[in-house]
């Protein structure tokens, strides 16, 4: 009795590939990132320039993945309001949150809400399709709705400190 299989080709057959996290954190910042540039217009958020490369900031940090690719949790701000200035999220923690509470009172307490419920949160392969998923059919939505230049340039409606 033969039992040996019959080979048909002499390849290898292909190993399926396994599954890398920091690829598919890598992959999701980046669709992630043109999404926060096509919600927030292109506009920083804090002083409204549209200018220079823009920041997609993460409110809470982007080491708590069940809140890295949540659109409540990222907004664009321009090098000087995110990291650079003297009242920047980075150099002035205190008055940037300040500001945000101000601004987005309701997001920040959503945020915290969504943050503690998600200590459970795991990301592995299914969960990064499904992000990937969602985050493609949102820049979808969006590239659809927005024409470029049709969204006017905020105006500046606070005073800047002097210098900064
Ligand atoms: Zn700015």
């Amino acid at each position: 009795m033969n039992t040996r299989p019959t080979r048909l080709s002499s390849k290898k057959p292909k190993k399926p590939k396994k599954w890398n996290a920091a690829k598919s954190k890598r992959k999701l910042d980046k669709l992630f990132s043109e999404l926060i540039h096509l919600m927030d217009h292109n506009l920083c958020q804090r002083c409204g320039k549209s200018y220079g490369k823009l920041d997609t900031s993460h409110c809470i940090p982007r080491e708590c993945l069940c809140l890295r690719w949540n659109t409540e949790n990222a907004i664009l701000l321009c090098p000087r309001c995110h990291k650079f200035g003297s009242a920047s999220w980075h150099k002035s923690p205190l008055e940037a949150v300040f500001w945000f509470n101000l601004v987005f009172t309701e997001r920040q307490l959503r945020l915290v809400q969504l943050k503690r419920q998600g200590e459970e949160y795991v990301f592995d392969e299914p969960e990064a399709l499904r992000i990937e998923s969602f985050l493609k059919s949102q820049i979808k939505n969006y590239a659809t709705i927005e024409t470029p230049g049709t969204v006017p340039c905020k105006k500046k409606d606070y005073k800047e400190g002097q210098n900064g």
